[in-house]
């Protein structure tokens, strides 16, 4: 993009967004922190599924001494159904880091950040020019977009076309007002160089847009193909008066540090309830003695459907007996139904959990 462009694009976007932007929570603060919290939870995310998770977090977490003190479990609880769980406990982890290193003040140097966990690029480059002036472009999905029509550059998001996104954007960013460039540029491909029918009639930069001109701008980034995994999973709610039995997944891998139910995915060619038989078996090490369905869940993640089949499952005296005296805490705790509400749960577990709330949770075996 040559530098009369620029300076087009440049200023038609920054007097759009001057007048278009939407008004969200965490373009009313300069708060470093305040805005971390965003530009992460914002990452896989729509706008409107981060406001309240946003307003609460920062409730209960308002600065980053209070998030560093906390215990993980609260800060899993209150990113409950965000999902990508990693994004939290990475904020947690970077959190103590911060206030151990740099006393509570996040540093401003791209080199700190990076060394943080979970800064990537895209974290660091929104924070450090949106909350310190630096001209660092921001490319997300959005931006990405938006570029390759600008530019027509056709094909896949590959490194080539990520180096050739970044030359243009150092190019074209603004020196005077970095962080409302990129935010420009994220909220233009939000609100109308959309995915599917970008709105070009309403578009402050048309006129210097490739794609557009040539009428290709629906083809361009080309679709990716993306396959969907279906999965169907067993868990067993375990009742001991009324209290059930939940257990922590591992510390690490997927959905790490959360409780669930106890149970797991069924294998090629299993019953449901030869499934359920094997994973109590499996992770409580009792045998079942009997089991009813209660309720079916699904719940879709990027690339997987999960189907959860819930049973109402039921042990002998004896097992039930031993599952009572294993006495560690940190792996595997009956709760109550009302005290299930503290936990972090993987979403098919609170869905079920909800279910539980909802029905009356007398003995289904006769
Ligand atoms: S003119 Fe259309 S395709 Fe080009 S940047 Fe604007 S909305 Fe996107």
């Amino acid at each position: 993009m040559t530098n009369p462009e620029s300076r087009e694009v440049r200023s038609a976007l920054l007097r759009w967004y001057a007048s278009r932007k939407r008004d969200l929570p965490w373009r009313r603060t300069s708060d470093p922190y305040a805005i971390w919290v965003s530009e992460v939870m914002l990452q896989q995310t729509t706008v409107s599924a981060v406001i309240p998770y946003y307003e609460r977090w920062l409730d209960a977490f308002p600065d980053i001494r209070t998030l560093a003190r906390s215990p993980l479990q609260k800060v899993l609880r209150a990113w409950q159904g965000l999902g990508y769980y990693a994004r939290a406990r990475n904020m947690h982890r970077a959190a103590k880091e911060i206030v151990r290193r740099f006393g509570g003040r996040l540093p401003v140097e791209a080199e700190a950040l990076r060394a943080l966990p979970g800064f990537g690029p895209y974290t660091t480059a929104a924070l450090l020019s949106i909350a310190a002036g630096r001209p660092i472009p921001v490319i997300d999905a959005n931006v990405r977009r938006v570029m390759m029509r600008l530019l027509e550059i056709r094909g896949g998001a590959d490194s080539r076309t990520e180096a050739e996104i970044r030359t243009a954007l150092e190019t074209l960013i603004s020196r005077r007002a970095p962080g409302r460039f990129n935010q420009a540029m994220m909220e233009l491909g939000a609100l109308v160089c959309r995915a599917r029918n970008p709105r070009c009639l309403s578009c402050p930069v048309r006129g210097e847009c490739r794609a557009c001109r040539l009428g290709i701008q629906e083809v361009i980034p080309a679709p990716r193909k993306t396959t969907v995994t279906k999965q169907e999973a067993v868990v067993a709610v375990i009742r001991d008066g009324g209290r059930v039995l939940i257990q922590k997944r591992p510390p690490a891998g997927l959905l790490a540090g959360l409780w669930e139910f106890p149970g797991g995915k069924r294998e090629p060619g299993e019953s449901l309830r030869a499934a359920l038989a094997r994973e109590v078996r499996e992770e409580l090490g009792v045998e079942l003695a009997a089991a009813r369905p209660l309720v079916m869940v699904k719940h879709a993640y990027t690339r997987f459907l999960v189907t959860l089949h819930a049973f109402d499952g039921r042990l002998s005296k004896k097992d039930l007996g031993r599952l009572r005296k294993q006495t560690d805490r940190s792996r595997r705790r009956w709760v109550s139904l009302s005290a299930l509400r503290r936990y972090p749960l993987p979403s098919g577990s609170v869905k079920i959990a909800e279910y539980l709330q909802d029905v009356d949770f007398s003995p289904v075996f006769p």
